[in-house]
């Protein structure tokens, strides 16, 4: 899960990061009490989304900017009214861009060096890790690819936690002395505390910024929350925001399915996440694109297997479904009893290939061939992946 930048300040009120004072508004009315609130001349308006690059972004009608700064409260109106209800388009939204709600009204500062500062979740060293750079304030993933010495890492283990030497240690790589390390080191660990403690998997800064007046502070926030702690953070829960998410995913949570949407044209059905990844190698093996990955899990009801369907079949590219059913805890009748439902209820219209194996396969198999559905029968994955590649390719 992720949230807005103005969310991610109230986090880092909370947890004692230094950054600039910021209201949210959703109204260019709003935007100006805002600004008149914070009360001192330069300020930055913010589009909220989420996603990155907004700097260099550019709204659909050709607005420049999802950044701006501003002197008075009438600019600090002017420009939010020019970015509210407005599309915005950054490197990171797609095309397709995303829709600005709300602006965030922030105490501008005068930056005299950006820097970057991440800690995220390293499955490779199985620990934490906190990247650092130089190079702040741009493409991260450029600096990696071009500059990569420019890129510090250093490991946390996650039983230690942040250690104030590594703290230190990072400062120092990224040049910092004096008030500034013991700035940064304060900051980091007060980062660090956030990211631990609110289950994140990632916080990334960027830029982490100097001010002239030698404050360290954090300009910029993304933040990534491991959705499968969300159980235990209610307040982090309360700042979800679906309209910036899949409709498909935000529908399919709903219904405790597992689903991911992908570009394919190919909709699969499977029941445990393993075999959801094997049906959608092997459509991929055998030519085809999935156009989602959905595991519904052991132990799927008809209520689910229907909404599944309805979730599948929303989707204007799927030309064929892919049912992959192994019955080990799963009744294989029951999900044949699903998916005729399902298939009633939507007035299904698309090619469908099923292979049901195991616990109760052959009363399944039964129900299906006396619905009267189309329905092509697969004997295996292999024979599965190859029948509906070639429905929907032929
Ligand atoms: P992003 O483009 O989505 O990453 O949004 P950022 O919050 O990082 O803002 C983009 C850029 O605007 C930053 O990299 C800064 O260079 C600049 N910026 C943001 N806030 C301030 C500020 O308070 N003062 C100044 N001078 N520049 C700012
Ligand atoms: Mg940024």
């Amino acid at each position: 899960m992720n949230i807005h930048e103005y969310q991610a300040k109230q986090l880092f009120d909370k947890f004692g990061v230094a950054s600039p004072k910021g209201i949210v508004a959703s109204t260019a009315a709003e935007a100006g009490a805002a600004a008149r609130e914070i009360g001192e001349a330069g300020l930055v308006v913010k589009a909220q989304v989420h996603a990155g690059g907004r700097g260099k972004g550019t709204f659909k009608n050709g607005f420049k900017g999802g950044v701006h700064l501003v002197n008075t409260p009438e600019e600090a109106e002017d420009i939010a009214g020019k970015m509210l209800g407005q599309t915005l388009v950054t490197h990171q939204t797609g095309p397709e861009g995303k829709l600005v709600s709300k602006v965030l009204i922030a105490k501008a500062v005068n930056i005299t060096k950006e820097y970057y500062f991440a800690i995220l979740f390293d499955r490779v060293s199985s620990s934490h890790a906190i990247i650092a750079s130089t190079e702040g304030g741009m493409n991260i993933e450029e600096v990696a690819e071009k500059t990569p010495e420019k890129i510090t890492k250093e490991f946390v283990n996650p039983a230690l936690g942040l250690q104030p030497y590594q703290c230190r240690k990072v400062a120092a790589s990224l040049g910092l002395t004096g008030a500034l390390t013991n700035q940064a080191v304060k900051l980091f660990t007060a980062l660090w505390n956030l990211y631990i403690k609110s289950d994140c998997s990632l916080v990334e800064i960027n830029p982490l910024a100097i001010t002239d007046d030698g404050k360290v502070v954090a300009l910029d926030a993304k933040f990534n929350f491991d959705d499968n702690a969300l159980y235990r953070q209610k307040d982090v829960v309360a700042m979800r925001d679906t309209t910036e998410e899949d409709p498909r995913e935000v529908a399919a949570s709903e219904f405790g399915l597992n689903y991911i949407g992908l570009d394919g044209n190919i909709a699969c059905l499977v029941n445990g996440a393993g075999l959801a990844m094997s049906t959608m190698d092997i459509i991929k093996f055998h030519g085809g694109e999935p156009a989602n990955f959905l595991d519904v899990g052991g132990g799927a009801t008809k209520e689910q297997v229907t909404a599944a369907f309805k979730i599948i079949l929303g989707d204007p590219n799927v030309k064929g479904i892919l049912v992959n059913i192994f019955g080990g805890i799963m009744d294989c009748n029951i999900i044949a009893t699903g998916i005729i439902a399902a298939a009633q209820e939507v007035s299904l219209s698309i090619p469908l290939v099923v292979r049901l194996e195991g616990n109760n396969v052959e009363a399944g198999k039964a129900t299906l061939a006396a619905s009267g559905l189309k329905v092509t029968s697969a004997s295996d994955l292999t024979d599965a992946a190859k029948k509906i590649v070639a429905a929907v390719n032929g």
